[in-house]
């Protein structure tokens, strides 16, 4: 039989593999089970000393100031804004390509969301696009560095310098990135990882914040 892979199967093309791809199968070994059991018999189910050493190896990777774990990445974003003083009136530029949660904190926060329009290539906020879109409202940026993919992120730290504008990277899908020579968790004011069953590094539910911000 003739393979044509150029027609994806949803149109009538072969499929590409005989087996489901499951989506947020994470692995989990005997490791990750005996330091599950460790925890239940610690007594330490809310966040303690494992919470602590999980922060303090956050820092060492991303080699950020501080690491402050989270219940979730939405939950990082939501603070992330917070402490950056936004709220009604506020503008916040990010992209439309995401998660719900993405847009959803900037709603919670009581500020509008501007979405900017992505790059065709990297499904990421396209920079060129940014500038046109910030106003006297605008507070913040939140580039979301799509599969793992950073945004230009030199780009993007020239313009909210140029502007005065914070920069929240959504993480979620980028623990391993680096861009260029940042690696990604040391590169805007505050950035927001997920830990949640489908990411790449997963604890069931759960977020990080990292920011070299002592504030
Ligand atoms: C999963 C995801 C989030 C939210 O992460 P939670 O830890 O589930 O709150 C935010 N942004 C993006 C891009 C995501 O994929």
């Amino acid at each position: 039989m003739m393979i044509n892979r150029r027609i994806p199967a949803i149109e009538g093309g072969n499929p590409i593999r005989d087996e489901f791809l499951v989506f947020g199968s994470p692995l989990i070994g005997e490791e990750e089970i005996r330091e599950m059991v460790d925890t239940l018999r610690s007594g330490w189910l809310g966040a303690g000393p494992k919470t602590q050493r999980f922060e303090a190896l956050f820092r060492d990777y991303t080699g950020a100031k501080h690491a402050v774990a989270l219940s979730s990445c939405t939950a990082g974003l939501h603070l992330a804004l917070d402490v950056l003083g936004i709220k009604q009136g506020s503008e916040v530029i990010t992209t439309p390509m995401t998660f719900a949660a993405t847009a959803n904190v900037i709603v919670h926060a009581g500020a509008t969301p501007v979405f900017v329009d992505v790059e065709r290539d990297t499904y990421n906020i396209d920079p060129k696009r940014i500038v046109e879109k910030i106003t006297p409202r605008t507070r913040a940026i939140i580039p979301v560095h799509m599969c793992g993919r950073p945004c230009k992120m030199d780009r993007i730290k020239e313009i909210a310098s140029g502007y005065n504008l914070a920069i929240v990277e959504d993480a979620a899908h980028a623990i391993e990135a680096w861009y260029r020579d940042w690696k990604v968790g040391n590169i805007g004011d505050i950035t927001a990882f997920s830990f949640y069953v489908t990411k790449n590094l997963v604890t069931g539910e759960g977020g990080m914040l990292t920011t070299n911000n002592d504030q």
